[in-house]
């Protein structure tokens, strides 16, 4: 088998980094560590055999490249074919017929008419919701939001709702709600006295997940950790093309306004006398959306970028369109995680955004 020509499965997808590179397996969510060495042969054998490698390496490095070829067989990333015309690399292009896919809605109050939004959400072809209440809500105006989205036979087909843990928790409510609306994709609890996960009612949907995390407003957002990577073809490829976060998402803030993302100062009108199609076609309103990893400094450099977010909201330095997200901890120089909110070099950072961490007061603004 070995001697045949290898190919890399084609939903394998490498990345190098500057120290060090990954496999993205974009079927089943996972990512690989692998040394550049290897992302090297990756790029210039896939297709070829073994002994090519080894004959042109002039048998210097035999033993290295069975290593590297027994961790790709044991981890099932490749398979042997002697004709590797016959499996050609899968497309990472990106299109949408969504004008927006994904769509953020914040409360503090409510202050939303939902029967004047669902048309605006038709309008625009959006399929994803996401409402995050910061203040406590019913469970019936949940219901209410869920039934509504059914009745109207809307395209939406994944609403998740983040709410603050409540006094009268019931995990029972909350599944029935679930196992009535499938078109609820998860119900967040913060603040919740532990973190804990529930099982899907469906595959991959209907889950309730509990987060010790506060998010009581939106300057919680934006952090970056390994938990949040994702890894599956439609992302890596959207954010070979676009900023995943930013991309084709509208949000409308917890005053009513209308904006890329809450976090964000510019506002492009107010729910209130603004539909969202006006202002999706405002000018400037898609400035970000062409933002890649790959222009953004220490992200470029970083053998996670085609899996992580990339957060414009906060960044390390405010006045730099193109600096880090801020909340990050990973450094790709070193391949080491650490306390971001610790950092000295994101202090100014977090004092210009006023952001809430561990060391300070939670912000209320
Ligand atoms: S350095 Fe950039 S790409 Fe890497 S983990 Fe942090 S935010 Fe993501």
């Amino acid at each position: 088998m070995k001697q045949s020509n290898f190919i890399l499965f084609a939903d394998c997808i490498p990345v190098k980094g500057i120290n060090r590179s990954i496999i993205c397996d974009t079927k089943s969510n996972n990512f690989y560590l692998i040394p550049n060495g290897l992302y090297d042969i990756l790029e210039n054998y896939n297709g070829k055999t073994i002994e090519d490698i080894k004959n042109d390496s002039e048998h210097k490095y035999d033993e290295i490249i069975d290593e590297y070829f027994d961790y790709l067989i044991d981890n099932k990333l490749i398979f042997f074919n002697s004709n590797p015309d016959l499996f050609p690399k899968m497309s990472t292009e990106w299109n949408s017929p969504s004008l927006i896919t994904n769509i953020i809605i914040d409360y503090e109050t409510i202050i939303h008419d939902f029967n004047v939004l669902i048309p605006q959400f038709e309008t625009l072809k959006c399929s994803y919701i996401q409402l995050r209440f910061y203040k406590n809500i019913s469970i019936d105006y949940i219901r209410n939001i869920a039934e509504l989205l059914k009745k109207e036979k809307s395209r939406i087909v994944s609403i998740d709702f983040i709410i603050p843990y409540y006094e009268k928790f019931n995990l029972e409510e909350l599944n029935t709600l679930l196992s009535e609306n499938s078109r609820i994709h998860s119900i967040v609890v913060f603040n919740s006295p532990y973190n804990k996960s529930f099982k899907p009612l469906r595959q991959n949907m209907g889950y309730i997940m509990q987060v010790a995390r506060n998010i009581s407003n939106e300057k919680y957002c934006g952090i970056i950790n390994e938990e949040y990577f994702y890894s599956n073809i439609k992302l890596f490829s959207e954010s070979i093309h676009h900023n995943t976060c930013l991309n084709r998402k509208i949000s409308i803030d917890k005053y009513g306004y209308i904006k890329n993302c809450p976090s964000m100062t510019a506002s492009f009108g107010n729910i209130k006398d603004t539909t969202l199609e006006e202002a999706l076609n405002k000018p400037h309103f898609k400035k970000y959306w062409n933002i890649t990893k790959d222009q953004i400094t220490v992200c470029k450099d970083c053998e996670f970028r085609h899996i992580c977010t990339d957060c414009r909201a906060y960044t390390e330095e405010p006045e730099n369109f193109y600096s880090k997200p801020l909340k990050c901890g990973y450094d790709p120089y070193k391949n080491e995680w650490s306390e971001w909110s610790t950092n000295p070099l994101k202090q100014k950072g977090i004092e210009y955004y006023a952001i809430p961490t561990p060391h300070t007061s939670p912000s209320t603004t």
